[in-house]
């Protein structure tokens, strides 16, 4: 996947911004085939979400439908489509956990920054296979 050098800062720092809270967000860009006949996710714009899960925001998050909507409508007004989402691991790995499978897309990449001593420690990005799980990918920071 293929992300903007500021893009990428914004997630770090919003991640910082919501601390004890996981953060999250969603990524708008388009997916490009690759030369492999794969597809690669192009991200342009970032979308910060609230994160709405009732409890346990220390260790989960949700973006509300209505939010992923807008969204989507806003991304859809500048030519791009929704291809994946960020959030944050307060004090662990930056992998997928169970609840991060079921809300990823086929199709879409998930980026995780994992944040340890209120430092991001890691940020890596998860892509959701068509035919289920996730392989990780990596992510290519545009200047
Ligand atoms: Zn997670």
């Amino acid at each position: 996947m293929q992300l903007l050098r500021r893009q990428f800062e914004i997630i770090q720092e919003h991640a910082l911004k919501e601390m004890p809270y996981e953060c999250c967000g969603l990524l708008a860009g388009v997916r490009q085939p690759d030369h492999k006949g794969d597809y690669e996710n192009v991200v342009y714009e970032i979308a910060p979400c609230a994160n709405v899960l009732y409890s346990g925001k220390e260790h989960g998050f949700e973006i509300s439908f209505s939010e992923y909507i807008d969204v989507e409508r806003e991304a859809a007004s500048l030519g791009y489509g929704i291809v994946g989402s960020y959030h944050s691991h307060i004090g662990s790995v930056a992998v997928p956990s169970n609840s991060d499978i079921d809300f990823a897309k086929p199709g879409h990449s998930m980026i995780i920054i994992s944040i340890k001593n209120m430092q991001p420690a890691a940020v890596t990005s998860w892509y959701r296979r068509e035919e289920g799980g996730f392989h990780q990918e990596p992510i290519q920071v545009i200047e």
